[in-house]
């Protein structure tokens, strides 16, 4: 069986798969940990198991997971033994990592160095593996980055116009988030199509609570919304997106605002939530905007602006668009918001038609009118199918598991 881990500061998700990844065995979130109203959510099958109360760290987190999948009476496994292969989420591979690699110790000696770019999520992440090696001795692990995905965007839009030391001697630079999920739907959507990824530039709107927006030409990520750190680009749930850095300079120095306090203002009092002042959820927000609320109107309008001028953008970077691809939270449940996002973009050839915009979820991915020049699809973006993916690739690859039977299409398992 396989076994997939995204490990983050507050939360533990775990997804168990057969070998052959052709079905899902259980999934679990462990959420709140180390905070107040800790629970944890497992699914095996039609059973489900809840428990709150609390959880004090990520150790108590995993025994939660060893617990729910080894020994509780919906145990769908005898023993750690039985798992032949597990694939971790790591948020940033620096520019070291321009794939997923197999865990060993110089893999974890290079983690470490790049817990520098994001300080917040990578030390989870290492401590998942670590408790992973050890809840499940020899058995291997690999990690995948958020960030590899996106080490294919070209210098002219990675390097940022500062002094060039910055970049060449301190790893300056765009770097992307998303990535594992953008080179997901990218493929997904070749195979909706049923035509080469080569042969399509595409822009994929990677819309939840983080956003992305990616340039994929030829199934390479040539640009990309996120940067240096997590909160430029398009506005997010409480991320600001891109603002002029000269507002850093006078919050500090004019109106005496400590560094930290900028930091936590544009990572987690910005975005959605910043601008309507009520709501990082974009359900909430909508509500309230339908209802008259101005400030949600407003943060609403900006979140479309922006992602319209950036999919303009990318079209003219890939000097051409085929297809236009909406995941994720919002991209995926939102009739209104894609609806709004289409409109207007007649110019670069993308039409919805409005009908089947709103059938998506019945099974109809691709909400193009008929006879537009851009596909535009909906599909729904699936991680830790990726990760299960290139873990049993790099693992079976390296000989330490036998190939599957059965073949590993992309868009296949059944949830739990
Ligand atoms: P994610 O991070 O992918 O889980 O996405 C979370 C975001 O998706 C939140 O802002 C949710 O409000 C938003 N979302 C989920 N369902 C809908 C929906 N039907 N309409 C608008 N936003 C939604």
């Amino acid at each position: 069986m396989i076994l997939t881990i995204n490990c983050g500061s507050s939360s533990l998700k775990y997804r168990l798969y057969n070998a052959d990844l052709t079905e899902v065995v259980a999934t679990g979130l462990v959420a709140r940990i180390g905070e107040d109203g800790a629970y944890s959510k497992h699914t095996a099958g039609d059973k489900e198991v809840f428990f709150r109360g609390p959880i004090a760290d990520q150790k108590a987190a995993f025994d939660i997971m060893a617990e729910n999948l080894m020994q509780s009476e919906f145990a769908v496994i005898d023993g750690p033994e039985a798992v032949t292969a597990i694939g971790h989420r790591a948020v940033h591979g620096g520019d070291v990592f321009v794939e997923s690699t197999i865990v060993d110790g110089s893999v974890m000696e290079q983690l470490r160095a790049c817990v520098r770019f994001a300080p917040l999520h990578n030390p989870s992440n290492i401590a998942g593996i670590e408790e992973c090696r050890r809840r499940f001795p020899d058995v291997p692990n690999v990690v995948v980055f958020d960030t590899a995905f996106h080490q294919s965007v070209p210098p002219e839009a990675h390097v940022y116009a500062l002094p060039y030391e910055l970049y060449a001697d301190h790893g300056i630079r765009r770097y992307g988030f998303h990535g594992t999920s953008c080179r997901y739907v990218s493929q997904a959507a070749a195979d909706i199509l049923n035509r080469p990824i080569e042969d399509l530039a595409m822009v994929v709107c990677h819309l939840g609570n983080g956003v992305t927006l990616d340039a994929v030409k030829g199934g390479r990520s040539v640009d990309t919304s996120i940067g240096f750190g997590t909160f430029c680009g398009v506005p997010m749930g409480t991320r600001s997106g891109d603002f002029d850095p000269a507002i850093i300079f006078h919050l500090v120095k004019e109106m005496g605002m400590p560094l930290d306090e900028v930091e936590a203002l544009c990572y987690e009092r910005s975005g959605l939530l910043g601008v309507s002042g009520v709501s990082n959820d974009m359900r909430e927000v909508v509500m309230r905007a339908d209802a008259g609320d101005e400030r949600c109107a407003l943060a609403l309008n900006i979140f479309i602006y922006q992602i319209k001028k950036t999919i303009g953008a990318y079209a003219a970077a890939m000097d051409g668009l085929d297809a236009l691809v909406f995941t994720a939270g919002i991209g995926e449940n939102s009739t209104e918001i894609r609806s709004r996002i289409c409109e207007g973009l007649g110019v670069l050839g993308v039409r919805i038609d409005e009908r089947t915009n709103l059938l998506v979820q019945d099974g109809h991915p691709n909400i193009s009118a008929p006879g537009a020049s851009v596909a535009t699809l909906v599909v729904p973006t699936d991680e830790e199918r990726m990760i299960a993916l290139d873990t049993v690739r790099l693992v079976t690859e390296s000989g330490r598991m036998p190939p599957p039977i059965a073949s590993q299409a992309l868009v296949h398992a059944h949830d739990a």
